[in-house]
């Protein structure tokens, strides 16, 4: 579902995480190209300002000029607003009343109503062991109670009998009557529907609501139909005491647009989704999930997480204050290697990155692992004070000597001192970007 715009978004974070340092108009740019990724995949519009206008805040503020990989975390920052989008924490159903609990399945013909009651019944039965009765209050269309009655026969689930001509509000008093004596759980309403909202299907739903007192009111609503869904999302709210939604038909190629505004703009949390027309295609809803799949980013989430974690802020303050006075010398490298470290070294570091399954078993066989970082330590445990000031003062007798001293060989050193240089090199170039510049850039 969301493949298009998860694509897009992958193509800006990709530019956005090759460049070291960011400025306000990076930033600016890449969000330029969300807010269209997400217009084009039918989000909302006022959704779209308003994400847009937080993860900026939130980019070109301290968070971003204080991390040590800017790209990632602004990728950070989105995956954290979409989730906060999508409602922050998943929200299961609420079925803690006394029994027999009702819940009550709203929203239009066609949106996968029936099939979504008889989803939710197979579950709470398979996953919770709950005793579940369906009742269908169509009366409009025979054939959607007989529906009903045949998905409950294929699933397993007691379906009320069928009195013909009997009234939606009396049918639902039925199954609740009947569930009590009979020791069930959970009574699943499924209210008519009708191809448009009208006042007569909303009196409909306020009064079989005014006579069961259910404990769910779920919005049934078709994911393909895009924004129309939250509008229909919207006026079901008002009149019908909406207490979640369920989302059908997540597995079309829609641009997944309704599944993204529709919280922020009902306030009503989604709770499941259905994925297919068997009955186990049902998922719970987790904005966590949603907005990983959406980002595809792999674990650069987590990734950025465990930076923020182990790097503590004044080590890394202090860096970049000698990175703006253009120094760099191995005592700075030292605790880069410690830092790397503790991340879970290269490795550790390198699972969490996407797509690096291939090079990661490359590295192995070339045999760079953390052994290289405790090693690169080693040596530089074996300088002097002096030494690891002024690396330039190291010659050929110094170099045997720390190689002695760490278990290395000299060449092994003559690598350390070349990497240092390479790196005190950048710093100097990082210099003239300013300090803000030297957040940015020196600690990427
Ligand atoms: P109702 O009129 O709202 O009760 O809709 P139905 O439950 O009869 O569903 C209408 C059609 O949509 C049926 O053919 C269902 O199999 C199909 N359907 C329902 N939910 C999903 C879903 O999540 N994915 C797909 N692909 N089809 C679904």
């Amino acid at each position: 579902m969301f493949e298009r715009l998860s694509g897009r978004l992958g193509e800006v974070f990709e530019r956005l995480t090759k460049r070291g340092a960011l400025g306000e108009g990076d930033v600016d740019e890449a969000l330029r190209e969300v807010r269209v990724a997400l217009l084009e995949a039918d989000v909302a519009l006022p959704v779209v300002k308003s994400f847009v206008a937080k993860v900026r805040t939130r980019a070109v503020g301290a968070e971003v000029l204080r991390s040590v990989t800017p790209g990632q975390m602004v990728i950070k920052i989105v995956n954290d607003q979409l989730v906060e989008m999508l409602g922050g924490e998943s929200a299961g159903l609420s079925l803690a009343a006394v029994p027999p609990v009702p819940i009550m399945m709203v929203g239009l013909q066609g949106s996968g109503k029936t099939t979504s009651t008889a989803k939710i019944a197979k579950r709470l039965t398979d996953r919770e062991k709950k005793k579940v009765l369906m009742a269908s209050l169509d009366t409009r269309r025979p054939a959607a109670q007989e529906q009903l009655k045949i998905l409950g026969e294929q699933a397993g689930i007691a379906t009320l009998p069928i009195i013909a001509g009997q009234m939606p509000v009396d049918i639902a008093k039925r199954a609740l009557q009947a569930a009590r004596l009979q020791g069930f759980d959970v009574v699943m309403l499924d209210t008519a529907g009708r191809l448009h909202v009208d006042e007569a299907l909303m009196a409909e739903v306020a009064a079989v609501h005014a006579a069961t007192q259910p404990a769910e009111v779920l919005l049934v609503a078709d994911a393909l139909t895009g924004q129309d869904a939250v509008n229909v999302a919207e006026q079901f709210k008002s009149r019908a005491g909406v207490t979640g939604i369920v989302l059908t038909r997540m597995d079309g190629d829609g641009r997944g647009g309704a599944a993204l505004s529709m919280r922020a703009i009902t306030g009503c949390p989604i709770k499941l989704l259905g994925t297919g027309e068997k009955l186990d295609a049902l998922e719970a809803f987790h904005p966590d999930r949603i907005a990983n799949r959406i980002l595809g980013m792999g674990d650069v989430v987590s990734l950025v997480e465990k930076a923020a974690e182990s790097i503590e802020q004044e080590e890394a303050e202090r860096l970049a204050e000698q990175f703006e006075k253009g120094h760099f010398d191995l005592n700075d490298l030292a605790q880069q290697l410690r830092q790397m470290r503790k991340m879970g070294g290269i490795e550790g570091l390198m699972g969490m990155l996407p797509g690096v399954g291939k090079m990661k078993k490359q590295m192995a066989a070339a045999n760079v692992d953390e052994r290289i970082l405790v090693r690169q330590e080693a040596m530089i445990q074996s300088m002097t004070a002096k030494e690891r000031r002024r690396p330039e003062i190291i010659a050929a007798s110094r170099k045997r000597r720390i190689a002695a001293g760490s278990g290395t060989t000299v060449q092994d050193v003559n690598r350390l001192l070349k990497q240092h240089k390479q790196m005190a090199t950048m710093m100097k170039k990082v210099k003239k970007l300013g300090k803000k510049g030297v957040m940015r850039a020196g600690l990427s």
